[in-house]
């Protein structure tokens, strides 16, 4: 990807389709000049940045399109920091597609995909990681994701970044200077001193890479599973969670037949659940719930939300389910299904005193929607006793994870080279390579290649 900055590009900055308003965004060196040339009512190239005018917009023949405001933005000061005017019409499909002719006719160029962003980021306005955060933000859909968003798009991250890669820098150029004198055999930096500060860099890093799985959760979503044998009234459940109708209850077991993800939102943290209602093994149903399918879903879920029935279930079925089902890294809910059946139901049956196993029991009858805030609450509590704190900085990419694991491995190396006592270019090397890793994240480091990737993602007008 060639970066053309003397290009002017348009591209529409609202959804397509018809609305009250469509926005169109002309930025480059040209789009003052551009936008003037079909404009009536005043002249944009005589008017101060981040003003707004009323005018028409005629074609050549002189037909009015349309009437519009111009708001007109001068270099720097502007979202691109190029000069910029954003049209707004009327949100005609038609009066869009005159309007976007007439200005490439003037001479502006369709936008690629993030070009507006790319932009932002090649003229200084913000760095990597915050161009990242403005797809992110754009996408969020719950409190929280749009929490991370806000805190990666205002900085909050990239100073964290920043200021872990000055101290690094700070290091580099004692190893550094020691190497000028490497004749001499002198050792400005003390390696003692130098070991406490890449632990104490190698501290914060684990920090960040260990708020990944966190982040991602937030960003995406909580994945979670129902599960539970035939009839114990897993989809009725779902439904109870959902208020609504959605998944079909039947009273024949294993009649619902796909696995159906449906997308929770419990105070700001989005769940994504996976109801498992329809995988069984047909001939055995005490076994149902062992089938590799089940098993997968749970593999790769957060949390399990197992469900029973307190009348048909044993207590020794309900622990040789848990034990097939739970793994390290899964938060699992005991949801005792059907309470309205046998309201005497307690935890202490089904798992006694001495048993090690210690799950969260939520009674519940989904039927009647008894007891379902509280299971909601469990659902929020569940991923809220990781202590997580929204306003902390929170690593919620994937490629800002990747590298931050590579400089932490960087920093193993320059460690290890420290206490081996190899020659200083070595440990300089290690260190640099740690400094190129975290420069990626904010791009102070970058390729064509790895832009081309980040922005190719965005949608065209971005
Ligand atoms: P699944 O196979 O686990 O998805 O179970 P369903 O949700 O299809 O429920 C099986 C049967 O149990 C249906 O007839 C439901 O109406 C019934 N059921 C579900 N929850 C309750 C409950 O809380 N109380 C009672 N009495 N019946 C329930």
């Amino acid at each position: 990807m060639s970066h053309h900055l003397t290009d002017t590009i348009v591209a529409l900055a609202t959804p397509s389709g018809i609305g009250a308003i469509g926005v169109i965004r002309l930025s480059g060196p040209d789009a003052i000049r551009i936008a003037n040339s079909v404009f009536h009512g005043k002249d944009l190239e005589q008017q101060a940045s981040h003003t707004v005018h009323f005018g028409t917009i005629h074609n050549d023949e002189g037909r009015i399109l349309d009437e519009v405001l111009a708001t007109v933005f001068v270099a720097p000061r502007s979202y691109t920091g190029e000069n910029v005017v954003e049209v707004s019409c009327h949100g005609s499909d038609y009066i869009i597609q005159e309007l976007m002719q007439l200005f490439i006719q003037k001479g502006a160029r369709t936008a690629n995909p993030g070009e507006y962003t790319l932009r932002a980021f090649l003229n200084g306005q913000m760095d990597l990681s915050q161009a990242e955060a403005v797809a992110d933000l754009i996408a969020s859909s719950s409190k929280s994701s749009h929490a991370i968003a806000m805190q990666q798009m205002r900085g909050g991250f990239s100073d964290e970044i920043k200021k872990l890669r000055q101290e690094l820098i700070d290091f580099a150029s004692l190893i550094e200077l020691e190497l000028d004198f490497s004749e001499e055999d002198v050792e400005f930096a003390d390696r003692s001193k130098l070991e406490a500060l890449v632990q104490q860099i190698q501290r914060i890093i684990k920090a960040l890479l260990d708020s990944f799985q966190l982040g991602n959760v937030l960003k995406n979503g909580v994945s979670t599973v129902i599960a539970g044998r035939p009839n114990s009234g897993k989809s009725t459940l779902l439904n109870a969670l959902l208020n609504e109708e959605r998944a079909i209850v039947s009273e024949i077991a294993g009649t619902t037949r796909d696995t159906i993800e449906e997308v929770l939102n419990i105070k700001g943290i989005q769940f994504r659940i996976i109801d498992t209602a329809g995988i069984r093994d047909a001939t055995d149903t005490i076994e149902a719930i062992g089938v590799e399918k089940t098993m997968q879903k749970v593999q790769s879920s957060a949390l399990l939300v197992y469900v029973f029935d307190v009348v048909d279930t044993q207590p020794e079925e309900v622990r040789a389910d848990l034990e097939k089902l739970v793994h390290e890294n899964i938060h699992v809910l005991v949801v005792a299904n059907k309470m309205d059946l046998n309201p005497y139901t307690k935890k202490e049956h089904y798992f006694p005193e001495n048993s090690t196993a210690d799950y969260h029991w939520v009674p519940v009858s989904a039927l009647n929607k008894m007891n379902i805030d509280y299971l909601k609450e469990s659902l929020h509590e569940a991923v809220l006793s990781k202590k997580i704190n929204l306003e902390s900085t929170i690593v919620a990419n994937a490629r800002h994870y990747e590298a931050l694991q590579k400089s932490y491995e960087d920093l193993d190396r320059v460690l290890r080279g420290l206490s081996a006592g190899i020659t200083s270019d070595f440990v300089a090397m290690d260190i640099r390579a740690a400094l190129h890793h975290l420069g990626e994240i904010t791009g102070e480091i970058s390729t064509d290649d790895l832009l081309g990737n980040i922005f190719g993602r965005f949608c065209i007008g971005k």
